[in-house]
């Protein structure tokens, strides 16, 4: 039997999530969930320069917004004991070698290999430093990056996306793993993470193709298993830019604000850039079902924030009550189900309801025009007695058509403007029984109700 699989996203902390950390975190999380396997959220916050506890906090909120729970949450920076170790035991191997360069030396040297037609790798001139000279280096005050020795050859793995691929670590520098100042390197902490937890699929997106390549290696010399593999295409602006984090692009929270439902952005997430319709969701198992890595293209793919606002209202007008019970207590919104049912054909965002349930609570002022006056006193006295049931709008109106003789428009407007207030909405034969006979009385009488 397989064992069940564990996969995490792996947000470094040093920004807002966009719709496109959205996406790796749902293939991920839905993927886990759908399988029966493990999610794990795990900051890499190695960068303390750059990472900060309030984008963590963020992190976990977007994550929570968009409806995943994770069933384990890691912070790297808990973390630097295993990476020590891990580091001893390369050095150990002989596979992390002390270099002296400073980053001014190595540009230089970049320059003069491109000015000879080569690559600009690093030449391992680190590699051919004796012991003495690495003490005359450590007395004038340097102290050493780290690199790893690449083996140079090409490694190959089966990407659930991409299929067969191979990365020539030959055509590489090898990778700085721990910095002059001691921190390491997500190359690294990545790579012990992933084997440590047990990590079976990397999903992640097609930027980290270079670095499985690297990492793989990394993986092997620690004796660790090497997991699955997966790229994804990135999604772009719509002018085709890619997005980015640091200026604060398509941010989850950002469309949180905005009152776009968090399925709709999943939807989108998940499904563009993929040959599977975009259309909505009822739920996240929903989505999961859908997520299939090979029906994800190989090209990037624009995200259209124009195409969340149909989305939300077509993911509201086919969300179950349950899904939305709480979000509409919050919103003062009262009703239950049977209000929910009635209204959420004809919202935009969940934001409209509000305004739905102040029609059926009152008080409203009917707009009645002056030639209905007399048909909606009409309309009045024939309102069946109560208790009302979803039938009373049609027992009402089979009363009230051949009383008043109206039909069509003449025999609906005045009845809506009077009982809503307003030009157009949900349905009357679902309101009706929700304003009740009193208010809808009221109303008809033209009186504020
Ligand atoms: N922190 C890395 C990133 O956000 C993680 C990449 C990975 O999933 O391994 O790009």
């Amino acid at each position: 039997m397989m064992n069940a699989p564990v996969l995490r996203f792996a947000p470094s902390p040093t920004g807002l999530l966009h719709v496109g950390n959205a996406r790796t975190a749902l293939y991920n999380a839905l993927y886990a969930r759908r399988e029966g396997g493990t999610f794990i959220l795990r900051y890499d916050d190695t960068d303390t320069a750059r990472s900060t506890e309030e984008f963590a906090h963020a992190i976990a909120r977007d994550i929570g917004w968009l409806g995943l729970v994770p069933d384990r949450v890691e912070r790297q920076s808990d973390r630097l004991p295993r990476y020590d170790a891990a580091v001893e035991a390369l050095k150990a191997s002989g596979r992390l070698y002390p270099a002296y360069e400073t980053e001014e030396e190595l540009e230089t040297r970049r320059l003069s290999r491109r000015r000879r037609g080569l690559p600009p790798l690093y030449d391992r001139a680190a590699l051919k430093l004796t012991d003495a000279d690495r003490t005359r280096l450590e007395a004038e005050g340097r102290r050493p990056h780290w690199r790893f020795r690449l083996d140079g050859r090409k490694v190959a793995w089966s990407d659930l996306v991409r299929g067969e691929q191979t990365v020539d670590t030959a055509t590489l520098s090898d990778p700085v793993l721990v910095r002059a100042d001691g921190s390491y390197l997500y190359t690294l902490t990545s790579v012990v993470d992933d084997i440590e937890m047990g990590v079976t699929h990397v999903v992640r997106g097609e930027d980290h193709v270079t670095n499985t390549g690297v990492q793989i290696e990394i993986i092997e010399a620690l004796g660790g298993a090497v997991p699955v593999f997966g790229h994804h295409n990135l999604l772009t602006l719509p002018s085709g830019e890619g997005l980015s984090k640091r200026l604060g692009h398509l941010s989850l929270n950002a469309l949180c604000e905005e009152g776009q439902e968090a399925l709709a952005v999943a939807a989108l997430a998940v499904l563009t850039g993929t040959s599977l319709a975009v259309e909505p969701v009822t739920d996240l198992d929903a989505l999961a079902a859908k997520i299939d890595f090979t029906k994800i293209s190989r090209a990037p793919a624009r995200f259209d924030p124009a195409d969340l606002d149909a989305l939300t209202a077509a993911t509201l007008h086919h969300l179950p009550y349950p899904a939305v019970a709480d979000r509409l207590a919050a919103l003062g919104v009262g009703g239950g189900e049977t209000f929910w049912l009635a209204v959420r054909g004809n919202l935009a965002r969940l934001a409209d309801a509000p305004r739905w349930w102040a029609v059926v609570e009152g008080p409203l002022d009917p707009a009645v025009e002056a030639e209905d006056v007399d048909f909606l006193k009409q309309a009045a006295e024939l309102l069946p007695p109560e208790p009302w049931d979803g039938e009373v709008y049609t027992a009402w109106l089979s009363a009230l058509k051949p009383a008043s003789g109206r039909k069509g428009r003449g025999l609906f407007h005045p009845l809506r403007l009077a009982l809503t207030g307003a030009e157009s909405g949900p349905e009357l034969k679902a309101l009706l029984p929700l304003i009740g006979r009193e208010r809808a009385a009221a109303r008809l009488r033209g009186e504020r109700a």
